[in-house]
């Protein structure tokens, strides 16, 4: 395949880190209200001429890979399986030069539809997120009745050969935290690689208390306390999650510590919101408007130069843990998970 410029600078901060992972939110609608992420009512959405358009996206992806070194891009929201665009997005992305390694974080609703035509459109694996097993639950927890739509989701992406399929929850003390062994077991019994995710102060309510987290070691010594875990040997110091085998067999359980143990030292991600705006960070406070610039009639060189300038910003870490803590401004649901 021919590239049309030489191999990229790699994307670097004042740190030196240097950013290859990319996650683009594609809307800030979603179809569920999970307690922890949006209120009952959901958010004043962003209007609809402020959302980069499918064009628009795969340009500035298209800077991302041929002149920023990015090789991964996750597709995120918000819902984005609520875009009808979609298919077209993805197979737009995947007929890049460059074209990125592409993968999709979704609430498995609308998937058992569309997992096939996103796998032939050049999709490559799933994150689908759940936090419980049982529909009453989970029709408190996303405030609707849709469990059985994930559950059907999650075999059509199995099938789709979306894989492996990874299921996210998110242990809330008092809510879902009884369920943590039986949803291994589960996950096991299905054949998907689960991972724990510690809850973030990035609820819109600003509900989130430190003390009534339930860790990453808490999530381990319960599992612990049913299965023998050992440790996966690390070969990507920027993976998030920690994994463990599970009762010396291939499965897998991962932990992912982002407030008690942040991986804030190897991080290699920059985010795009679905309005064009850049993030260095889920925590930054301040973003870079790459949408004005975009429709401003800017070339791809001044787009990837305002980039590198935006990363410079970064800081080293996203501080939830010090006194003085501030959570960013918009939503997980508005910045994509
Ligand atoms: N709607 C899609 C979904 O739910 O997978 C994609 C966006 S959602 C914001 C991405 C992930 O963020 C989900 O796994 C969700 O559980 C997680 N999430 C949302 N709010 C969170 C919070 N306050 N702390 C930790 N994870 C959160
Ligand atoms: Fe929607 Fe995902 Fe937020 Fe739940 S976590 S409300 S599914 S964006």
């Amino acid at each position: 395949m021919s590239h049309p410029i030489a191999p990229p600078a790699p994307l670097l901060d004042r740190f030196g880190r240097a950013h290859t992972d990319l996650r683009v939110s594609l809307t800030d609608r979603c179809n569920l209200r999970c307690t922890y992420c949006m209120p009952a009512e959901g958010l004043p959405w962003l209007p609809a001429g402020e959302l980069l358009t499918r064009a628009e996206t795969t340009r500035l992806v298209r800077i991302a890979v041929d002149r920023l070194g990015i090789r991964t891009v996750r597709l995120t929201g918000g819902e984005p399986l609520l875009r009808p665009d979609l298919p077209a997005l993805i197979a737009d992305l995947a007929g890049l030069d460059r074209a990125p390694e592409l993968s999709l974080t979704t609430n498995g609703i609308r998937l058992a539809a569309l997992a096939p035509a996103l796998r032939a459109a050049g999709l490559r694996r799933v994150n689908v997120s759940l936090d419980t097993l049982r529909p009453e639950r989970f029709a408190l927890l996303t405030r609707r009745d849709r469990i059985e739509d994930v559950f059907a989701g999650l075999r059509a992406a199995r099938a789709a050969g979306l894989a492996p399929v990874k299921v996210n929850t998110v242990p809330v003390r008092g809510i879902n935290d009884d369920e943590i062994v039986p949803m291994l077991e589960w996950a096991i019994e299905h054949g998907y690689r689960l991972r724990f995710i510690e809850q973030m102060p990035l609820d819109p309510q600003g509900a989130w208390d430190r003390d009534l987290m339930v860790t990453a070691a808490e999530v381990l010594e319960r599992l612990a306390a049913r299965f023998t875990l050992t440790a996966v040997p690390r070969d990507d110091a920027s993976a998030p999650a920690e994994e463990w085998h599970v009762d010396g067999g291939a499965a897998t359980v991962g932990v992912i510590a982002s407030v008690t143990r942040p991986f804030c030292g190897a991080c290699d991600r920059v985010r795009l919101t679905s309005d064009g705006q850049l993030r260095t960070c889920l925590f930054a406070r301040d973003e870079s408007d790459l949408r004005t610039l975009l429709r401003s009639g800017a070339d791809d060189a001044e787009i990837a130069s305002a980039w590198r300038i935006a990363l410079f910003g970064k800081g080293p870490g996203h501080g939830i843990d010090t006194p003085g803590f501030l959570a960013p401004d918009r939503p997980m649901s508005a910045i994509g998970g």
